[in-house]
C-alpha cells in the first residue's frame, strides 16, 4: 500500500496537516490568511488514496470565520485540475468531514474551484487579443504583483464609463470566473447585446482586484492583512495598494456604473446589494436599481431577489466598503454581487453545486440588465 501524502506547495494551496497517517482518519485544520485571523479557504493535494475510503476530518471547521458556510456545504475536488465535482461533506456544529473514495493516485480538494494567477494571465492575453481592448499597467501590489485594467471600448465623449472589479476577497474565485464569462460575451462580436453596449460605453474591467492574496490562498485579505472592501475610505501603498491605486483611477475615469463581484459564503443564491445605507442614497438611484434588478430577473433564472443581506438603515451603510464609497464619491448605481459558495437553492445542481461554468454564466447574463439601465444612468 502506497503511504498518503498531502502538499500545498502550489498556487493557493493552504491546509494544516494534523495527521495523514490513517486513510480512515485524517485530520486537517483550515489554514488562516498569511496576517489575518480569517479562515476557510483550503485547497490541497491527497496522494496515494486510490481505491480507499477515505474520512477527512477539518478539526476546526466550527471556529472558521464564517462557520454558518458549512451548514448544508459540500467540498469540490477534481483528479485533473479541470473538472471539478462535489464530495459528500457532512458538519456537526465543530468539525466537518468529507468521505468518499478517490478513483486515482492524486486528487485535488478545494473549498471552490480554484482559479489560478496563471489562468489571470491567460483571461489578460485573451482579452487583449481584441482590438477594442487596452491593459492599463496601474502599479504593483506588495508582492510585486502587477495590478492590471482592462479597458474594453475606445472612451469617448458622452459615452458611458461602467466598472466591473471581483476578488477583493481573494477566496472568492467565483467572483473572477464571473469577469471570465463577462468579458468572453463582452468580447463576441457576433452578440447584440454586447455590440450594442460597446456602441454606448466604455467598461473598466479589474478581474483580480487581490492578487497576492490569490496566490497565498487567503480568503480575505491582502499580503498585509488588510480586508481590501474595508480600505475604500483611506486606502494606502502600504496598506491597501490595490484599493489606492484603482480608486485613483476610477477618479481620473469618472463612473456611471460600478459592479463588484464576490462569493457568499452561508447563502445559497445569487444576489446584490445596494447603497441604501448611504448619505446620499436618493430616489434616483433607488429607482436605477430597480431598472436593474428586474432587467436580471426577467433575463437570467439563476438570479434572485427575495434572499440577500438585511437592508442598511438610512445612513447606516458602512462608507469603508467599495459600493458606499463609490456612491458617495460619484453618485451612479453601485452593486455588490453575491455569488454562493454552495449552490442556488433555487436550482440546485447535485452534482456541481454552484460552479466555475455556472458563474461564467451569470457573468454573460448581466450584460443584459446593464444594458436595461445604461440610458437612464444620467
Ligand atoms: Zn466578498
Amino acid at each position: 500500500m502506497s503511504k498518503l501524502s498531502i502538499s500545498t506547495a502550489f498556487d493557493s494551496g493552504a491546509i494544516d496537516v494534523v495527521s495523514v497517517a490513517d486513510h480512515h482518519d485524517i485530520q486537517l485544520n483550515i489554514r488562516a490568511d498569511n496576517a489575518s485571523e480569517f479562515a476557510q479557504w483550503f485547497h490541497f493535494r491527497l496522494q496515494g488514496a486510490s481505491g480507499l475510503p477515505v474520512t477527512m476530518r477539518f478539526l476546526n471547521a466550527g471556529k472558521s470565520a464564517y462557520p454558518g458556510g458549512w451548514e448544508g456545504y459540500q467540498a469540490v475536488a477534481s483528479y485533473d485540475r479541470d473538472h471539478w465535482f462535489r464530495v459528500p461533506t457532512s458538519y456537526d456544529g465543530k468539525e466537518m468531514t468529507v468521505k468518499f473514495t478517490p478513483i486515482a493516485h492524486s486528487v485535488y480538494l478545494a473549498y471552490f474551484e480554484p482559479y489560478s494567477w496563471e489562468r489571470h494571465l491567460d483571461l489578460l492575453g485573451f482579452a487583449a487579443s481584441h482590438e477594442d481592448v487596452t491593459i492599463e499597467h496601474l502599479g504593483k501590489t506588495i508582492d510585486g504583483r502587477d495590478m492590471d485594467l482592462l479597458i474594453v471600448g475606445e472612451p469617448a465623449e458622452g459615452k458611458k464609463k461602467v466598472w466591473l472589479i471581483a476578488r477583493q476577497h481573494p477566496g472568492e474565485t467565483m467572483a473572477e470566473w464571473f469577469v471570465e464569462g463577462f468579458l468572453h460575451r463582452l468580447l463576441d462580436a457576433d452578440d447584440p447585446v454586447s455590440r450594442m453596449l460597446l456602441k454606448k460605453c466604455v467598461f473598466y474591467v479589474v478581474p483580480n482586484m487581490n492578487p497576492d492574496g490569490s496566490v497565498r490562498g487567503n480568503l480575505r485579505t491582502n499580503a498585509a492583512g488588510s480586508n481590501l472592501n474595508r480600505e475604500w475610505l483611506e486606502p494606502s501603498m502600504e496598506k491597501s495598494p490595490e484599493v489606492y491605486l484603482v480608486r485613483q483611477k476610477m477618479m481620473e475615469t469618472g463612473m456611471d456604473l460600478f459592479l463588484d463581484a464576490h462569493g457568499d459564503e452561508a447563502l445559497p443564491y445569487n444576489f446584490v446589494a445596494g447603497a441604501e445605507g448611504n448619505p446620499n442614497y436618493s430616489q434616483r438611484l433607488e429607482s436605477l436599481e430597480n431598472v436593474f434588478k428586474a432587467a436580471w430577473l426577467q433575463t437570467c433564472p439563476d438570479f434572485q431577489t427575495e434572499f440577500g443581506y438585511e437592508r442598511d438603515k438610512p445612513g447606516e451603510g458602512n462608507m469603508t466598503i467599495a459600493t458606499n464609497w463609490i456612491v458617495k464619491q460619484f453618485d451612479c448605481l453601485a452593486y455588490t454581487i453575491e455569488m454562493p459558495f454552495k449552490d442556488n437553492a433555487n436550482l440546485p445542481d447535485e452534482e456541481y453545486g454552484w460552479s466555475s461554468v455556472r458563474s461564467m454564466k451569470l457573468g454573460a447574463s448581466v450584460l443584459q440588465p446593464v444594458l436595461a439601465v445604461l440610458d437612464k444612468l444620467r
